[in-house]
């Protein structure tokens, strides 16, 4: 019987994963230069959390969720994005009491049964922040840049912030009313979803994939939410948008933009470069806290796929790379050779300086060849000779040179060569 793994996941093979080290590392080094903090939670959570926090006229949580009773019997759910574990986490932990606002960050798997294609997986990845405790329109500036920024640090290329604002709770009710009374009457026409979303949330129907509803919607006049804000989200997103044209952000306003989650008030954005859908999104989130069972407390963030974030990146023709590289490779002539093998392996880790050797009892030759595939920039020969004289050789692969050097030096010896040596990415002093 084959095992194979479950349909919607993948492995990330050495050749794969570094990539997404990469990746990773561009991630955290553009959020710490906005002075953000990453933040880890479970994997999964009680069901009633997302129900909660996320909103129960979603997809996410009425198709996508793995949910399941545990021994327990209490309904626990992976993980189907990450704002919800944050924002408990902020609650359950008091930051609130910190007296500063929490920036935060993550990059964790999430989970979604969802039909597995090109890009799309039932355990993906995403990186995302969240920030709680101001509502500053130049906070949102902040963190859409910032979003912006990873992107653009990963290479990705003609991106765009598709910026709205979708309103509070001031305004919001203001203009669902407006849309039942417009569409009511022509309810019978709208899809199924948009039938319930008139009633839970017609904004969302800005959002349908049914042409036929945006017809209806235009017929009607539905007015767009942000041409129905209140005085004061109106201020905060003019503001937000005078700050993005000093900064130099590249946005436009997409007045039918909501994003699929509930939760969101005021700024909203996507980020999409031509011929791909969004790239990365995110919003503000003044409610949850307090629907989450904390004090209010206002919050915005964003997230973002790594695999497709990758996938764009391949398409626009950039790759990331991370060559996998080893200081030195220790080749041993006979057995006589494994015990000041292993002694200068040891020596050389203990310093931090990378090193492996063969275990399979290959020739010498074969052993260069092994030190040629993993990159060695070394290789420290202990053959018949060498163990004679005590002086190991070392041999610089890269230009040819052989030292021979006392076995208790070699370690020091290729310190100090490493530190000579010019880096390979070329940034070198
Ligand atoms: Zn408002
Ligand atoms: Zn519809």
């Amino acid at each position: 019987m084959d095992i194979q793994r479950p349909r919607g996941t993948a492995d990330l093979l050495p050749g794969t994963v570094e990539a997404w080290q990469v990746l990773e590392r561009i991630v955290r080094e553009t959020l710490a230069t906005a002075n953000y903090q990453e933040i880890r939670t479970p994997v999964f959570e009680y069901t009633e959390l997302f129900e909660r926090g996320v909103g129960d006229t979603t997809d996410i949580v009425n198709k996508e969720m793995y949910t399941f009773e545990d021994r327990g019997g209490r309904s626990v759910t992976l993980r189907p994005e990450g704002t919800a574990g944050v924002v408990r986490a902020f609650v359950e932990n008091k930051l609130y009491g910190q007296g500063t606002i929490s920036k935060l960050y993550y990059i964790e798997p999430m989970f979604r049964y969802e039909k597995p294609q090109k890009g799309r997986f039932r355990q993906f990845h995403q990186y995302g922040v969240e920030v709680l405790g101001s509502e500053a329109p130049a906070i949102d500036a902040e963190v859409i840049q910032l979003n912006l920024s990873v992107l653009q640090n990963l290479g990705l290329k003609q991106l765009t912030v598709e910026l709205n604002s979708v309103g509070c709770a001031v305004c919001r009710p203001r203009h669902k009313e407006q849309m039942i009374a417009l569409l009511s009457p022509r309810r019978d026409e709208l899809c199924k979803e948009c039938q319930e979303r008139l009633e839970k949330n017609p904004l969302r129907m800005f959002d349908c994939k049914n042409e036929h509803c945006h017809t209806i919607l235009r017929e009607v006049g539905a007015p767009y939410i942000s041409d129905a804000l209140c005085e004061e989200c109106s201020e905060h997103f003019q503001a937000v948008q005078g700050y993005l044209t000093a900064m130099s952000v590249p946005f436009v306003h997409k007045k039918d933009l909501v994003r699929g989650l509930d939760y969101y008030t005021r700024t909203a954005w996507e980020i999409t470069s031509p011929g791909f859908t969004t790239i990365a999104g995110g919003g503000r989130y003044n409610g949850l806290v307090e629907q989450v069972g904390g004090p209010a407390t206002p919050g915005i963030g964003f997230g973002g796929g790594i695999e497709r974030a990758l996938w764009v990146l391949g398409e626009q023709g950039g790759r990331l790379t991370d060559e996998h590289e080893l200081d030195a490779f220790v080749a041993v002539a006979d057995e006589s050779a494994e015990r000041p093998a292993m002694v200068v392996l040891s020596t050389l880790r203990g310093r931090g300086i990378s090193c492996d050797r063969d275990y399979q009892g290959r020739g010498l030759k074969s052993q260069f060849k092994l030190a040629d595939r993993a990159n060695a920039k070394f290789v420290i020969i202990l053959g018949e000779s060498e163990l004679a004289s005590g002086k190991a050789t070392v041999k610089d692969l890269a230009t040819g040179q052989q030292d021979q050097v006392v076995f208790a030096d070699v370690a020091t010896f290729v310190q100090e060569r490493l530190g000579e040596a010019p880096t390979a990415g070329g940034q070198g002093a």
